[in-house]
């Protein structure tokens, strides 16, 4: 996988919070550091290895686990506070020990020097426990930017909730709605927690030289510049998806490689016996909790819209299922607990993808060019909804009424993907989106340029 490789190589640790979503771009960005020479060590806590199918990840590459307290917890005896004071404090202990073994160890005497920690932005934390060790840090996002320029309005408070006028300008953004804002803003129900986490990333954001942002350049142009203006030295440095699926640079680059969920297979086969275009492809990602209720409207929207499709139901969500639903598809739909998600963007059957707009779900399809239905689950979706459908106009949004979507308006959200003119308007915004997406990734682009000077700036350090 290797690019380059000389002298005065750096040691560098990546330390990633153990969900799916969150997980994929923080190893793709160590994958981008490896193949420019620098020795990576990706950090995960013991819970996430309990289900953790660990790949391949050729030279300089290695995955290191410390524990978060999570082996003496019985599951489910915590509250959520708990749980975040226990994985702070059990973690920063076994950071530390890693730190420490790494630095003892004959690699850190010989060709490379630890020298930097890159820590998921929701453990701000971490930067205290590199600088006591006597590296530098920086968080990495793996939100859009503009959610978390929202978070920051709200942290210095331009925003204020509840919005004076229905529509807000904020500085760097679109109007904005209420209903545009991350869940955790917006929704009344929503664990006054989430709020806290979310502004904790700013407890010392303005102590960092580096704030990496799971983005391109051109995809949230306007509002990368307006953080970069406040003095936040953010580097946008994706899409951070598999390189054979962008500039196919790392020849060995095929997957995300750290799997939390067992793909099914049948997948390929199942879409090479379909049309070109003629499938939608629907997934809500590793962790959405659909009502029962939802859960049937969206079964039968996509029945309804006369299409095929292929859809992912996780295993813990198939209770949910119309009773007999499988029967009743036949052979227009196929129903899997997981797949690969970029082969299934990838493949020339699919024609559409309703997502629930999780971050990377939404950065996948821009960057294989597929349209999407945006039907926003919670946390940042809603933002990204906002997106696909006003600022990227590579898609539509479906519209909420008393709390849930309608199974006529999924129908219609569809058909008007794949079937009218305007379909074709977002496929055809979609396909130039996945070009600048490519550029930003091969040598030279914007997101290769901040890899590289990252990576410069480590060798003089
Ligand atoms: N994913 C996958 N197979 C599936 C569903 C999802 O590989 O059947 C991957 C998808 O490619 C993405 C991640 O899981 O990289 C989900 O991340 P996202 O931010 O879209 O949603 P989250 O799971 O965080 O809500």
């Amino acid at each position: 996988m290797a690019e380059k490789n000389g002298g005065n190589q750096s040691h560098i640790l990546v330390f990633f919070f153990p969900v799916q979503g969150h997980m994929n771009p923080m190893v793709q960005f160590s994958k981008r550091l490896a193949s420019k020479g620098q020795k990576v060590t990706i950090v995960t806590t013991t819970s996430a290895s309990k289900s953790m199918k660990t790949g391949s990840f050729g030279r300089n590459l290695n995955i290191e686990l410390v524990s978060d307290g999570s082996e003496h917890v019985q599951q489910g005896s915590e509250t959520m506070k708990q749980s975040v004071e226990r994985v702070q404090t059990e973690t920063t202990k076994s950071l530390v020990e890693l730190i420490k073994k790494i630095k003892n160890s004959s690699d850190a005497n010989e060709k490379y020097l630890l020298k930097f920690l890159v820590y998921h932005y929701s453990m701000p934390w971490a930067l205290n426990i590199a600088r006591e060790q006597g590296i530098d840090g920086g968080p990495f996002y793996t939100t859009p930017a503009s959610v978390k320029t929202i978070c920051y309005h709200f942290h210095k408070g331009v925003l204020k909730l509840p919005l004076e006028e229905p529509t807000k300008k904020l500085p760097g953004l679109p109007p904005l709605q209420l209903e545009d804002l991350p869940s955790f803003f917006s929704d009344p129900n929503s664990d006054p927690i989430f709020v806290d986490i979310a502004m904790q990333q700013f407890s010392n954001l303005n102590e960092v030289k580096w704030i990496f942002h799971s983005t391109f350049e051109k995809l949230e142009n306007e509002v990368l510049e307006w953080m970069a203006n406040q003095n936040l030295p953010i580097k946008a440095i994706g899409p951070t998806i598999p390189s054979m699926f962008l500039d196919k640079k790392l020849e060995d680059d095929k997957d995300y490689g750290l799997n939390l969920f067992e793909p099914n297979v049948e997948c390929t086969e199942w879409l090479d016996s379909k049309e070109t275009g003629s499938v939608v492809y629907a997934s809500f990602g590793s962790l959405a909790n659909l009502t029962k209720e939802q859960f049937e409207e969206l079964a039968w929207g996509l029945y309804n819209s006369n299409h095929n499709f292929l859809w992912v139901v996780r295993e813990s969500e198939k209770e949910k299922l119309p009773t007999n639903f499988g029967d009743r598809i036949a052979e227009k739909g196929l129903v899997v607990t997981w797949c690969t998600q970029l082969q299934v963007l990838a493949h020339k059957a699919v024609g559409c993808f309703l997502t629930h707009c999780g971050w990377n779900s939404a950065l996948e399809a821009l960057s294989l060019g597929v349209p999407m239905v945006g039907m926003p689950h919670r946390a940042d979706h809603p933002t990204v909804a906002k997106y696909v459908k006003d600022v990227w106009k590579v898609g539509v949004r479906v519209k909420v009424k008393e709390g849930s979507v309608t199974k006529e308006e999924i129908s219609a959200c569809i058909r008007q993907v794949m079937d009218t003119d305007k379909g074709m308007e977002f496929r055809k915004a979609a396909l130039v989106w996945k070009e600048w997406a490519k550029e930003a990734m091969a040598e030279g682009g914007s997101s290769d340029k901040n890899i590289e000077e990252f990576v410069a700036k480590m060798k003089l350090t």
